[in-house]
C-alpha cells in the first residue's frame, strides 16, 4: 500500500497538563493495527484514506520541544499515544531521535524529564546512542504486544515488527542498561488468552524487567470491523470468541483473573 506522507508544522510539540504530556512527531501510523484505537484521528486532521495509509509529519517538532522544555519542570513525556515513534517513516525524518535527543539533554537537569517511549518496532535500536545519553532512571522502553506468535501478529499488527524482533529487542535493550519490557496491550479474545502464558515465557527469556497490561476496552465499534476481518482469518472458534467478548460483561473479569495466573512466580515487576 503506498504511503501519502504530507510534511506539516506545529505550533506546540508537548501536549498534556501539569506533570504528565504526550509527545507525538507523527499523525496517522503506518503500522495499521487492526484493533487502533487513534483512528478517530483521521477525521479530526482531515485524512480520508484507510488507518495505515497516510503520515503527517510535523517537520518542526524537535526545535518547539526544545523551547516549551526550557519552561517546565519535573515533568513526564510519554511516546506516544496517537502513532507509533517508531513506525516507517522515522527512517527518513528522524524526528523521533531528534526529539529524544532534545529531552536526553533536559533530562541531565536535577528537574529534567522522565520520559517513556512506547513502540512495536524495532527501529528503536537505531537509537542506541541517544538512548543510553539518559540518565538510566529517567527512561523507560517498552514494546507494546498482543501475542508471541509472528504469523497471528502478521495479520493484525501488519505494518509492525514481528514479535520475535520486539523480544530481540528489549534484549538488547536491556544489554545496554535501558531499562526495557512488555505491555501486552490489547488484551485480545482468543489471541491473548490463547498465547499469554508463552508470551510471558518469551519476555523471562528475553531478559524484560517489567511487564504492563492494558485493560481498556478495545473492543467497541470504531475498531469492530477492521478488526472483524482479522480474526476471519484465525477461524470460527477465534470469530465467535470475539464476538462474546465485545458482548460480555464477564470478558475483563476474566482477563484479569488470566493475567493473575499467568503473572504468577514470574520475576519481572508486573506493571498492571
Ligand atoms: S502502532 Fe499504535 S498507533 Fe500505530 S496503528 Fe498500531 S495501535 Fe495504532
Amino acid at each position: 500500500m503506498g504511503i501519502r506522507v504530507e510534511e506539516i508544522t506545529c505550533k506546540s510539540a508537548l501536549t498534556g497538563s501539569g506533570s504528565h504530556y504526550r509527545l507525538n512527531p507523527y499523525g496517522g501510523c503506518e503500522h495499521a493495527c487492526a484493533y487502533c484505537y487513534a483512528t478517530y484521528l483521521a477525521r479530526w486532521r482531515g485524512q480520508s484514506g484507510p488507518w495505515g495509509s497516510w503520515v503527517q509529519v510535523k517537520t518542526n517538532i524537535p526545535r518547539v520541544l526544545e523551547r516549551e522544555l526550557a519552561r517546565k519542570q519535573g515533568i513526564e513525556v510519554f511516546l506516544s499515544t496517537a502513532c507509533d515513534v517508531y513506525q516507517p517513516v522515522e527512517e527518513k525524518y528522524r524526528l523521533t531521535r531528534q526529539c529524544l535527543s532534545v529531552l536526553a539533554l533536559a533530562a541531565q537537569r536535577e528537574d529534567g524529564p522522565g520520559v517513556r517511549v512506547l513502540t512495536k518496532s524495532d527501529r528503536v535500536l537505531h537509537d542506541v546512542d541517544v538512548l543510553t545519553a539518559f540518565p538510566p532512571d529517567r527512561l523507560q522502553v517498552g514494546f507494546s504486544i498482543t501475542t508471541h506468535d509472528d504469523e497471528t501478529a502478521a495479520l493484525i499488527e501488519p505494518g509492525a515488527s514481528a514479535p520475535s524482533r520486539r523480544l530481540a529487542a528489549v534484549t538488547t535493550l536491556t544489554g545496554a542498561g535501558i531499562r526495557a519490557g512488555l505491555f501486552v496491550s490489547p488484551v485480545l479474545p482468543y489471541i491473548t488468552e490463547r498465547d499469554l502464558p508463552a508470551l510471558l515465557d518469551r519476555a523471562e527469556q528475553a531478559g524484560c524487567r517489567f511487564v504492563g497490561f492494558d485493560l481498556l476496552n478495545y473492543l467497541d465499534q470504531h475498531v469492530g470491523g477492521t478488526l472483524r476481518e482479522a480474526y476471519e482469518h484465525l477461524g470460527a472458534d477465534a470469530l465467535a470468541r470475539l464476538e462474546e467478548a465485545r458482548h460480555s460483561a464477564r470478558y475483563e473479569p476474566a482477563v484479569r483473573r488470566l493475567i493473575s495466573r499467568a503473572m504468577r512466580s514470574r520475576t519481572f515487576d508486573d506493571m498492571q
